[in-house]
């Protein structure tokens, strides 16, 4: 994989454009389980975000930094602060390097999701997103392809149906919330969807 800035803005347009598709799925899934915001929070996120990216710095770890840190200003719920996170962590990794290897890209994004875990405290089997996020960049690390991550992105957000959630607002309906797919997991896979349309 070669990633650079223009890599990067293609990412994070893609990932704009699959929320804007599937924000009322995204929503149907935070409806059962949360407060119905899940979709509407990422779509208006990712919009600053995309009339952002045309001033921002060329290397791919500043549009990355850039980007979480306007998911942090902009959403209003956990899922603003915990993407955020990821992206502004994965553009630190990345330093001022014009363009970078897969390799690199899988070391961001654990430091992504490193940073996530301060921040929430969930751990894979919570019932969150981490649970789509930890087995996809575990791909990566593994020399794995995109598109398998995408995979295993889809199947952690699977796993989350019949787990009770212990992190997030869907922790508060225990037992109940069981049978339903978090949808911040579901959120990862499309972020990993969107990174196979521009680093196939
Ligand atoms: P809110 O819960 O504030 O309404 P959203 O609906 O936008 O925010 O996002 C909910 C998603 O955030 C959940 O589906 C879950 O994946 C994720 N989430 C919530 N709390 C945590 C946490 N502590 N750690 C990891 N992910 C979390
Ligand atoms: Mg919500």
């Amino acid at each position: 994989m070669r990633f650079d800035a223009h890599t990067a803005v293609g990412w994070l347009r893609a990932f704009a454009e699959v929320v804007e598709d599937r924000a009322s799925d995204l929503t149907d899934l935070d409806r059962p389980i949360g407060d119905s915001d899940h979709g509407v929070n990422l779509q208006r996120g990712l919009a600053a975000v995309v009339a952002g990216l045309d001033d921002l710095a060329g290397t791919p770890g500043a549009v990355l930094g850039a980007a979480g840190s306007t998911l942090v200003s902009t959403v209003g719920g956990a899922s603003g602060p915990l993407f955020g996170t990821l992206l502004r962590r994965a553009g630190k990794s990345l330093g001022d390097a014009t363009e970078v290897d897969g390799a690199a890209v899988a070391v961001a994004l654990r430091a992504g999701l490193d940073g996530i875990v301060k921040l929430g405290g969930a751990q894979v089997g919570d019932a969150t997103l981490v649970d789509a996020l930890e087995p996809a960049v575990r791909v990566l690390e593994d020399g794995g392809s995109t598109s398998d991550a995408a995979a295993a992105a889809l199947a952690g957000a699977a796993s989350t149906e019949p787990l009770v959630a212990r992190k997030g607002r869907a922790s508060y309906l225990g037992e109940r919330g069981i049978g339903h797919r978090d949808p911040g997991a579901e959120s990862i896979a499309l972020l990993f969807a969107a990174l196979v349309r521009v680093a196939p």
